[in-house]
């Protein structure tokens, strides 16, 4: 029996109920197989915001480092501002964990219209690098107010950077279909994305060495946003740096579907230090503490660590599993249907113990 550490962070509006659904998930889904996790919550968030003014305790990191995985549901509040939130939570957690791969998979779901005309089903995954490149915090504001003034933003890649997100990419497109697209802009950006370029391709060259299937492409990325409009079946894996990758990424999970069934990991491939996976979506205000969520994205994040934590099994099960209910026509409000978030899992449930 494997057993793993999961810290737990809700959150905040609909974090607070996705994150419930989706452990019961997990739990019914590990119950097939030799693990179990063991959950630890942590009420960290915007109510802890304001009790204490932080996100987080100042010994947070070192209290989420004794687990195997983090498992978050959605901060943000309308009253905190997102770099409050951001900066005191997300951004610490990516950062000192090295979670250098920012992964999310972009599919076409069972009864669910994409948004765009699909000919052919959509299967990718984008593959952000999350640590390094254009967000960076080296530049400033000159000459304020005046006729000169001028901002300068400076972006910053490493071949250590580069080379890490990379293997991982390549490593992944040889286990799906063994292409992999690498977004750039060297054409326009002169400096860093021929050299983002120039290391991938080496990555790559090695690579394949062993695995002669695998293909590269480089697609300059405005071009690669239109081609993902107009034919996202096209696409396997796609490597891209932070800001591309981030615009990317978005895109991709607008053309499959709803924002509600979006999963992402942020990933530390050594596994050196703990993985953390939530949802694309927000806390969604809107429509929090009515119990009408959609707990895809988080019951889908719940999967991708399983699989990170090496139970690839668990993980294909679970998928079937909320797959199976969508083609049963039970959905949620967000993907045309009626069901609650209760609702819902009560089927994902059920086809656990069916589909296994
Ligand atoms: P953030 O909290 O990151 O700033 P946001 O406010 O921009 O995010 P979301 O909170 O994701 O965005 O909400 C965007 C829209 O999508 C809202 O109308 C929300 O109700 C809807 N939405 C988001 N997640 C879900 C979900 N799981 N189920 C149903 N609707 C959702
Ligand atoms: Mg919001």
């Amino acid at each position: 029996m494997t057993s793993a550490s999961i810290a737990v962070v809700a959150g905040d509006g609909i974090g607070q109920e996705v994150m419930p659904a989706a452990i019961r998930c997990v739990d019914a889904v590990t119950a097939h197989y030799d693990v179990s996790l063991d959950w630890r919550e942590y009420d960290w968030g915007s109510d802890f915001y304001r009790r204490t003014g932080a996100m987080m305790p100042v010994d947070g990191i070192d209290q989420l480092s004794k687990h195997d995985a983090i498992f978050l549901g959605a901060v943000g509040t309308p009253d905190i501002p997102d770099t409050e939130t951001l900066w005191g939570l997300l951004i610490p957690i990516r950062r000192e964990f090295q979670q250098y791969v920012n992964l999310r998979p972009a599919r076409t779901l069972p009864g669910l219209t994409p948004v765009l005309r699909a000919d052919q089903p959509i299967d990718m995954v984008i593959v952000r690098e999350n640590n390094e490149g254009e967000y960076s915090e080296i530049g400033g504001r000159y000459a304020r107010g005046t006729e000169a003034e001028a901002a300068i933003q400076e972006a910053v890649f490493t071949r250590t950077g580069i080379t890490r997100v990379a293997r991982f990419a390549a490593d992944l497109a040889v286990t799906r279909r063994g292409s992999l697209t690498s977004a750039t802009k060297s054409n326009g950006i002169v400096h860093t994305m021929p050299f983002w370029d120039e290391v991938v391709a080496g990555v790559v060259d090695e690579v394949a060495a062993d695995h002669p299937g695998l293909t590269l492409r480089n697609v300059l990325v405005d071009a690669l946003a239109a081609a993902l409009v107009l034919r996202p079946w096209d696409f396997d894996v796609i490597v891209a740096s932070n800001l591309l990758g981030d615009i990317l990424s978005d895109l991709a999970s607008a053309i499959t579907g709803s924002i509600g069934v979006a999963p992402s990991a942020n990933l530390n491939p050594p596994r050196r230090y703990p993985s953390m996976f939530e949802p694309v979506h927000g806390s969604a205000p809107d429509i929090a503490g009515q119990g009408i969520a959609n707990p895809i994205g988080q019951i889908w994040s719940g999967a991708l660590m399983l699989d990170h934590l090496g139970q690839p099994r668990a993980a294909a099960h679970l998928v079937a599993a909320f797959e199976q209910a969508l083609a049963d026509g039970v959905r949620t409000r967000d993907l045309g249907g009626t069901a609650g978030t209760e609702e819902f899992v009560t089927a994902v449930l059920a086809n656990i113990d069916s589909v296994g």
